[in-house]
């Protein structure tokens, strides 16, 4: 037998994750171009076509000398960079047992059809558990509230790219690719901002690996945190009457029918007490008009 029949390397697996919106297809689209430099083969795949802002949507990548399939088996992702924090644990069984990574925004980015009850200010049926015991479990990886330093640097739109860093961290590819690549990439005028995000997040695996694990762990949101959200909450509902071109679609997929056209053809709220706060106008309005807020009710000082 020569050589040339010897088996290629398996190759790596990068399994990306988040909701419409939040720049997933960017970050693999990126990962790829880096690895072509690397001069590695690379297949890509992605599931966005449903995710009208905020379904959920992933992207597998896979490099190395040949790669012949592009989807990653269950249970072969080296790494699983999960851009909202329900969607990372939707696909922990996708990542390696034996030395995976996992590296997750601690945002979560509620659905509005987790909203079942349909009282005001009903609480979701989102994930309960809470990043400490998460990480506990698997073990290696982090953890960060990626879209905070974002919003840090100007730009909460930015999580992706700081994620970007942490992602550099942990695969090894030489830092300049990253750079140029994602330089290549943004649109000029967010340049600046995706250059100060991807450092930022590449200084905050710095900062973290000399932290032991259990003090590192102990900053971490944990079931507290979790009892904090369901705190009641009161609703605010907002609409920036310029944007609105009355296309009625709020009107119409409101569960609660308490949106109408008001005769300037503005959308208005007509029952406050009848909103559950559920944020399907707002994700369904084309033109961003709606903005619903879910605000803790504060508990009187004594
Ligand atoms: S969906 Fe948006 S644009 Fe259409 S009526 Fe409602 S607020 Fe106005
Ligand atoms: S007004 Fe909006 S947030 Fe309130 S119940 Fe209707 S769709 Fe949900």
């Amino acid at each position: 037998m020569d050589g040339s029949s010897e088996k290629a390397p398996a190759p790596r697996n990068v399994l990306i994750v988040g909701v419409g919106g939040q720049g997933v297809i960017l970050v693999s689209k990126v990962l790829a171009l880096i690895c072509q430099r690397q001069g590695l083969e690379v297949k890509q795949s992605e599931v966005h076509g449903m995710a009208k802002r905020g379904g959920g949507v992933f992207s597998h990548v896979r490099f190395g000398p040949k790669v012949w399939s592009p989807t990653i088996p269950q249970g072969e992702a080296d790494v699983l960079l999960a851009m909202e924090w329900s969607e990372g644990l939707r696909w922990l069984n996708h990542m390696r047992r034996d030395g995976g990574t996992f590296i997750a925004d601690t945002r979560r980015i509620i659905p509005p059809f987790a909203f079942r009850s349909r009282k005001h200010g009903s609480q979701s049926a989102y994930s309960s558990q809470a990043p400490r015991e998460v990480m506990e479990m698997v073990g290696s990886g982090y953890a960060l509230d990626a879209s905070k330093i974002a919003a840090d640097l100007g730009e909460k739109r930015a999580a992706n790219t700081v994620l970007l860093g942490v992602l550099s961290m942990a695969l090894e590819f030489p830092v300049e690719d990253w750079r140029e690549v994602i330089a290549e990439t943004v649109p000029a005028k967010a340049l600046e901002v995706n250059r100060l995000a991807f450092e930022a997040g590449r200084d905050w695996v710095e900062t973290t690996r000399a932290i032991p694990l259990a003090e590192r762990l102990k900053d971490l949101p944990g079931r507290e945190a979790e009892a904090e959200t369901l705190a009641p909450v009161d609703i605010r509902f907002e609409i920036t009457a310029e944007w609105c071109k009355g296309c009625d679609i709020c009107v119409k997929m409101c569960p609660e029918r308490c949106l109408r056209l008001n005769d300037r053809l503005v959308a208005e709220l007509t029952d406050a007490q009848a909103c559950t706060g559920c944020r399907i106008c707002e994700w369904l309005c084309p033109d961003f008009a709606i903005r619903v807020q879910r605000v803790p009710v504060l508990e009187p000082v004594a």
